[in-house]
Formats: structure tokens, C-alpha cells, sequence
């Protein structure tokens, strides 16, 4: 399982994606991609190996937009290959995804799909997910709606954030079993699988429940059974430098290293007079 981030403001999307991707590096991957609302299109830029392929790819063909998704993937269905890469859409790419986790049951729904005549690109368990949204965005009244019928018959640990060509300004944003955070900003908002990739934008954030629906000014978070629910923001207080490898030359450098602080912090005011308060 790797990463996943969303944006939706007045910024530039694509450099919060990049940035936010580089963020999330230190967990190893195998492709990189995003995708960016841009000029009445959703635009997709997607390379397999690391993330300095998908920064040459954007140079000659740069993306500018105010909403965008971008993922970065360890794959657990079909090789790693640009095809495979995420970001993945229907056939006219008008609902566009990015997926972390394993859909269990995207074979079945992939031969239902296949008979309502369907085409795939990829071998992925994830673009059953586009599919199956635009399959239910045609009797749905919102997308939010489409994602809310379409989680119901996925099954496995999944977080999914969609976004739809014909509604520009919303990104809906689903998980089960997988992290996913939403950082609050002002007049924008960001998603991610990790905190840590958000540091840099936002120190508040609100852990999602089942599916958001997520603009520049509002964020509204449902419960599995689809009602609104409230979610309390927390100020995060991560050490500044959490996310970036500082003087060591990898990450796991840095974790060896930053052992000994990591034990005192996690014991801290919790060893009293010789023994272990756990209250
Ligand atoms: N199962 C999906 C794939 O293989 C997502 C993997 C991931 O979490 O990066 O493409």
C-alpha cells in the first residue's frame, strides 16, 4: 500500500502534488502519477520507476489547475508500468481515481463490467473503481452518491479519492481499513494517506471516517450509512522535520538513529517513582 494525495483550492495543484509525492518517498514505490482539471479536461501524467520520471514527463507536458489527485503505488495487481500507474479513469476519462489497498472482489466486478461492455486498460484490481462509479453516476444524483453506491461492493482495504470532469470544484474521497487524513487549509483543502506529506500546507487535519466530499470551502465527511457526521479537527504537532530525512542519508537511518528520543517521548510521564503509570 503506498500513497495518495488530493488537492482543491486556487493553488497551483500540480506543485502541491509533486511536492506532496516527494513527501511521500521514504515509503518506497514503484510508479508516480497525477492527474489535473485543466482547460475542461481532466489531464493525466503517469510513470512507472521514480518520481524524477514523472517530473521529466510534466516539463514537457506541464499541468496547471486548481484541483488534482496524484499517487504513488506499490503494486499489488498487474506489473509496475505506466499503464499501471496510477492515476485511472473510465473510458473518456471523465471520473478519474487514485487507489491504495486491494479491492478482494474486483475480478467478479470486472467480468460484470466487462459484460455491460466495459473496456480496460489495465490490469488492476483499482480501475474496476472508475468504472463501477461511472456505471452508478448514470442514475446517481451527485458523485458523491456514485462513490457512496459504489463502496457498498467493494470489498478489502481500500482509500480512493475520485474526481469528476463535469464538476470541477469537489473531490470525493472514500476508505475502509486505510488511512486517510484531511488537512484543512484556507480556501483550500488537501487529502493524503500520511499526514506527514501535508506538513508543509496544514498542521489541522480530521481523520476520515467513510467517504468525504471535499471543496475549497467545505469539507463534509458520512458514515457508513451515509449520514453527515462531525469530526473533530486536530492541530497536529509533528515535530517540524518529521517527514524530511534531515542529516541522515536514508530513512532508516534516521529511525535507527532517532531511537533512544523515540523511546524517552513514548515513556515520558509514564514511568512514575519506578513504575508504570498506564493511565
Ligand atoms: N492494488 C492497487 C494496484 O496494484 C494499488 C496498490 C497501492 O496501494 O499502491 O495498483
Amino acid at each position: 500500500m503506498c500513497g495518495i494525495l488530493g488537492y482543491v483550492g486556487n493553488g497551483n495543484a500540480s506543485d502541491f502534488l509533486i511536492e506532496g509525492l516527494r513527501r511521500l518517498e521514504y515509503r518506497g514505490y514503484d510508479s508516480a502519477g497525477i492527474a489535473v482539471y485543466e482547460n475542461g479536461k481532466i489531464e493525466i501524467e503517469k510513470k512507472a520507476g521514480r518520481l524524477v520520471n514523472l517530473e521529466k514527463a510534466l516539463e514537457s507536458h506541464p499541468l496547471r489547475g486548481n484541483i488534482g489527485i496524484g499517487h504513488t503505488r506499490w503494486a499489488t495487481h498487474g506489473k509496475p508500468s505506466d499503464v499501471n500507474a496510477h492515476p485511472h479513469g473510465d473510458e473518456n476519462n471523465h471520473f478519474v481515481i487514485v487507489h491504495n489497498g486491494i479491492i478482494e472482489n474486483y475480478e467478479e466486478l470486472r467480468e460484470e463490467l466487462q459484460a455491460r461492455g466495459y473496456v480496460f486498460m489495465s490490469q488492476t484490481d483499482t480501475e474496476v473503481i472508475a468504472h463501477l462509479v461511472e456505471w452508478e453516476f448514470r442514475t446517481a444524483k451527485s458523485l458523491l452518491e456514485a462513490v457512496q453506491k459504489t463502496v457498498v461492493q467493494l470489498r478489502g482495504a481500500y482509500g480512493t479519492v475520485v474526481m469528476n470532469q463535469e464538476d470541477p470544484n469537489r473531490l470525493v474521497v472514500a476508505r475502509s481499513g486505510s488511512p486517510l487524513v484531511i488537512g484543512y487549509g484556507v480556501g483550500e483543502n488537501f487529502i493524503a494517506s500520511d499526514p506527514l506529506a501535508l506538513l508543509n500546507v496544514t498542521r489541522r487535519f480530521a481523520y476520515l471516517e467513510e467517504v468525504a466530499e471535499i471543496t475549497r470551502r467545505s469539507v463534509e465527511i458520512y458514515d457508513r450509512e451515509g449520514q453527515k457526521v462531525k469530526r473533530e479537527v486536530h492541530e497536529g504537532n509533528f515535530e517540524h522535520d518529521a517527514a524530511d530525512k534531515g542529516q541522515y542519508r536514508h530513512y532508516m537511518q534516521k529511525e535507527i538513529f532517532e531511537q533512544p528520543v523515540a523511546i524517552m517521548n513514548t515513556l515520558d510521564g509514564r514511568i512514575v517513582n519506578g513504575k508504570v503509570n498506564i493511565n
